[in-house]
């Protein structure tokens, strides 16, 4: 290569300390022992890590939101510099990072800023509708709920009631499912102490496909069907939302979706900040990167995770939104980075896909792992199991010798 080695100033950047950007920070701790020249700054704007993919518990009031917050510096070793700040920009020709805390300059970045909900441009659907994307939004959502069904509890005319006792989830992706069936499961029992019928409070699934968790097996999806009808979740695909409006979701076709909260789980693109920012953009705003996961033309800059723009060769689509990927493109990012601190070859990323697990409900879920589908009690627990395993790797990462692996 012809660009500078990271060794040449020591300064790496990770910007954003969530899957993809704390896993890197924790591989590369072990190299601070033995490399007092370089240099490890991790920017983000919280002080904490958050674990997303349990929000949906959260969301169903069966898991605290401090309980998928894990405080960085209960991680991080005390040799990488945490900056807590809002990065607004980047100085691409003089390699800084536009921060609220001033510029931070980098010999090396990993950008690895996440995702933010896509509202494909509905009307009214940005501002009327909850989203779930962080600890806080996962709050605001079962406070909406625990809200609505006090009012419904109140309210002496049964329309009005049954009104504000629904849940209505835009989109039947994974997210939408997890949160509908968590929902579902919890809210009869909130409805009770409330004073409402068990059955009072419904949830609704309303997804634009003709099928929820588009692009999973048939047997799968016929899983996961079975589940939500089973906890009394409807499912309305083929339904198109045209508008958000006060009244509730205006589908295409005319119908009028109602209920007293309104969740959008129908999508993710890129932070404005990654439109903003000059570098090549790919599919729904995310940056092109080369089989390094190299910014193209930009090879002091890497990319990983949900920013990321990484088209499988086998498929010739781009890899999916998800912690799984994220947690793969850490690691090559971790392992290339070490390579150019030792003058070793980059190695070109590969995805491993390891499966596919979406809970229903806090006790069941499915799961499609070596092309065999389960669904109930044992599809859950593999999920409980996933989220384990996670949570023990956070710990225990700083303890890596990628050449010894
Ligand atoms: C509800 C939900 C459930 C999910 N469940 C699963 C699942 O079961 N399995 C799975 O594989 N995937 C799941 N996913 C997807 C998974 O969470 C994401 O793919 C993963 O979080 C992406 O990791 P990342 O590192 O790219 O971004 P993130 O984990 O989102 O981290 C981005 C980090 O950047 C920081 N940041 C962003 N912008 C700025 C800024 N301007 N200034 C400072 N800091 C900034 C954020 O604070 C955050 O810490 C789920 C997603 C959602 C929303």
């Amino acid at each position: 290569m012809n660009t500078p080695t990271a060794r040449s100033s020591g300064q790496i950047v990770v910007a954003g300390a969530g899957y993809a950007g704390l896993h890197v920070a924790l591989r590369l701790t072990t190299k601070l022992r033995s490399d007092s020249q370089m240099e490890l700054i991790l920017v983000d704007r919280h002080d904490y890590h958050q674990v997303i993919t349990e929000l949906p518990r959260v969301a169903g009031g069966t898991r605290a939101a401090d309980a998928v917050r894990i405080p960085l510096q209960d991680v991080l070793a005390t040799r990488v510099r945490f900056v807590q700040t809002e990065i607004n920009g980047f100085d691409l020709a003089g390699r800084r990072l536009l921060t609220g805390a001033g510029p931070i300059g980098w010999k090396r970045l990993l950008l690895a800023l996440g995702s933010r909900p896509n509202d494909f441009a509905i009307p009214g659907l940005a501002q009327r509708t909850l989203s779930l994307y962080s600890a806080s939004d996962a709050e605001r959502v079962w406070a909406a709920a625990s809200k609505a069904l006090d009012e419904a509890a109140a309210a002496t005319d049964p329309e009005r009631q049954r009104r504000l006792a629904t849940v209505v989830v835009g989109g039947g992706g994974a997210t939408g499912v997890e949160l509908a069936g968590e929902l579902a499961e919890t809210l009869p029992e909130v409805a009770s102490g409330h004073g409402l019928a068990p059955d009072r409070p419904a949830v609704q699934l309303v997804e634009a496909g003709p099928t929820i968790l588009a692009d999973s097996s048939p047997q799968l999806i016929d899983k996961a069907t079975g589940i939500l009808s089973d906890l009394g979740v409807q499912v309305r695909t083929n339904a198109a939302i045209a508008a958000a409006t006060d009244e509730g979701f205006q589908l295409t076709d005319g119908q009028l979706v109602e209920g007293g909260v309104f969740v959008w789980a129908g999508g993710l693109k890129a932070p404005e900040l990654a439109a903003d920012s000059g570098l090549p953009a790919g599919h729904n705003g995310r940056i092109k990167v080369d089989q390094y996961l190299r910014v193209l033309d930009h090879p002091e800059i890497y990319v990983a995770g949900d920013l990321a723009s990484v088209t499988d060769p086998r498929t010739g689509h781009v890899l999916p939104p998800l912690a799984q990927v994220a947690l793969e493109e850490g690691e090559t990012v971790a392992r290339n980075l070490d390579a150019e601190l030792n003058d070793r070859p980059l190695e070109a990323f590969t995805f491993h896909d390891k499966g596919f697990v979406v809970s229903v409900g806090p006790r069941r879920g499915v799961a499609d792992i070596a092309g065999i589908t389960t669904g109930g009690h044992l599809a859950h627990l593999l999920k409980d199991a996933i989220e384990w395993e996670y949570r023990q790797s956070v710990k225990h990462l700083r303890g890596w010798d990628p050449v010894a692996r």
